[in-house]
């Protein structure tokens, strides 16, 4: 099996290699064999994008937007065509099972293209009429654009990035995450094929050390990260320091709630997509699952019964339902909130533990009995593990939800309509899911409030993020001067 792409970055149209950077090597999470090895970009290799990117952007905002549009139609459907070798490549790129990512991952990359690319033609400014005089807005692109992703969906997040970046007639130079560097060449790739021209769209590789010196170069005019909010907090100050536009989408402790009168097979569904899918590396995830006290114990019951029918495998397998987690250093990192759990005295309802195979495989762990000041309620876990905790009433359900520095996404799940949406109003969060969790369609805006990020991608409203207004005064009589 060989996965080595023809070179580490893809610049100007084509592959491009400088083995002088760090090496990258891409490990398979299920086995800990290498499949690949890449290099960090260099100081020449960044300079190279981003030359190519200022030059390719200024010729690229004088096509008609509905052209632009085309070339990421086009792109989505052979993204559609290819989707079985991109979820493979996905899988082996980031250990999450195939039945996940043939639905997941080039599917909503190709939506972001394709929602963007019909979008494209009807960006326009607006006339404005003072009487005589009149005032038109005409609606031009940022200039030249650095994305920067993190690990869990490097497809998906190069696609919601660039698909509107490119739509409103910004260049692009992107940066994966240095622990899933494969997919977005492959993103580059189509988009070349689909008659982008070369330069629009770039891929540089590297750790977070690239990423700082692509967001402090002078010729960049707008960041967007998905990544960590203690990443984001160095990014934000950074492009700050030169006025660029950012884009943060970042971490969060979402809650979901649920009533004493929901439907438990729903909302025990709704916590196992929204705790188990992709091992738990999911920002939105709804990690704090608030239970009414009178339907605890059977809400336990049922998740621990439909936990155990979890398939934990190769994730190249189609029956696999939980794969491993990303890399060691993350599953090091989630082993330590297990124990911290255990040692604050959560009462482990399953899992808990690493499993006794190669690859870097937790098993799915509901902690019940968690109280809102124990660490595995506060912080980020990143992997496979739930917090269960008691509620009595709405109020105090609803001030304890809102309990935490973090605001990404928020769930109720509750038969009485009025409650839902009284309960919904009062949260502090971006996304919100009502009888349902995490999903994230591109025709509605994503992203958090409070220290889960600024701005919000896919939708109309992404277009506001890529792009701004010039205002043009008109004046159709003489002007008046003092002198
Ligand atoms: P991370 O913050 O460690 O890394 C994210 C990216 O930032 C990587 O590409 C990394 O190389 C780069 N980076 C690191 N330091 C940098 C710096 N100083 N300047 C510029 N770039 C830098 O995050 P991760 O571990 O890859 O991903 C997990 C985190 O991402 C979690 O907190 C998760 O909630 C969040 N996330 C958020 C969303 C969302 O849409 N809101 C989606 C996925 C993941």
């Amino acid at each position: 099996m060989t996965v080595q792409p023809k070179g580490s970055h893809f610049i100007n149209g084509a592959y491009v290699e400088d083995t002088a950077g760090d090496a990258i090597p891409v490990v398979f999470a299920a086995t800990g064999e290498t499949l690949a090895t890449l290099h960090a970009g260099t100081p020449a290799i960044i300079d190279q994008a981003l030359t190519a990117a200022a030059a390719a952007q200024r010729e690229w905002a004088t096509w008609s937007p509905r052209e632009r549009g085309r070339v990421l139609t086009r792109a989505a459907q052979i993204m559609r065509e290819r989707n079985e070798d991109l979820s493979q490549l996905e899988t082996l790129d980031t250990g999450k099972p195939i039945q996940e990512t043939r639905v997941a991952d080039a599917t909503s990359g190709a939506d972001a293209l394709e929602y963007f690319g019909g979008l494209a033609g009807s960006l326009t400014g607006e006339h404005i009429p003072l009487g005589e005089d009149w005032v038109y807005t005409v609606r031009e692109p940022l200039g030249v654009c650095v994305g920067i992703g993190a690990w869990n969906y490097p497809t998906q997040i190069a696609c919601w990035k660039a698909a509107p970046a490119l739509a409103c007639g910004n260049a692009m130079v992107f940066k994966p995450s240095e622990t899933t560097p494969l997919c977005a060449l492959k993103v580059a790739e189509i988009l070349i094929e689909a008659g982008l021209p070369k330069g629009v769209f770039n891929v540089v590789q590297g750790m977070g050390q690239t990423g700082a010196q692509l967001v402090t170069d002078p010729r960049v005019d707008k960041v967007s990260l998905t990544g960590s909010p203690a990443t984001g907090k160095k990014v934000y100050a950074a492009a700050a320091a030169e006025m660029k536009h950012v884009t943060m989408e970042l971490g969060g402790k979402s809650p979901m709630i649920v009533f004493d009168d929901a439907d438990i097979e729903n909302a025990v569904g709704g916590a196992i997509l929204g705790n188990f899918y992709s091992s738990g590396q999911i920002c939105s995830n709804g990690t704090r699952v608030f239970v009414h006290k009178s339907i605890k114990e059977k809400f336990l019951a049922r998740l621990a019964e439909r936990t155990s029918q979890a398939v934990i495998g190769d994730p190249r397998e189609d029956e696999t339902s939980i794969g491993p987690m990303v890399s060691e250093a993350q599953m090091n990192i989630v082993l330590g909130y297990l124990d911290k759990g255990k040692a604050e005295g959560a009462r482990l309802i399953c899992g808990g533990t690493r499993l006794d195979r190669d690859g870097f495989y937790i098993a799915p762990t509901v902690f019940a009995d968690v109280t809102d000041d124990m660490t595995i309620a506060r912080e980020e876990i990143f992997g496979p593990v739930m917090a269960v905790l008691d509620f009595d009433d709405e109020a105090e359900v609803i001030a304890r939800a809102n309990d935490t520095p973090y605001g990404l996404a928020a769930g109720v799940f509750t038969k009485d309509i009025s409650r839902a949406h009284r309960v919904i109003g009062q949260l502090q969060a971006g996304s919100c899911f009502i009888n349902s969790y995490n999903d994230a369609p591109v025709e509605a805006p994503f992203g958090g409030v409070k220290a889960s990020g600024v701005g919000r991608e896919n939708s109309k409203q992404a277009i506001e993020h890529y792009s701004q207004m010039k205002s043009v005064y008109v004046r159709m009589g003489d002007v008046e001067a003092p002198f």
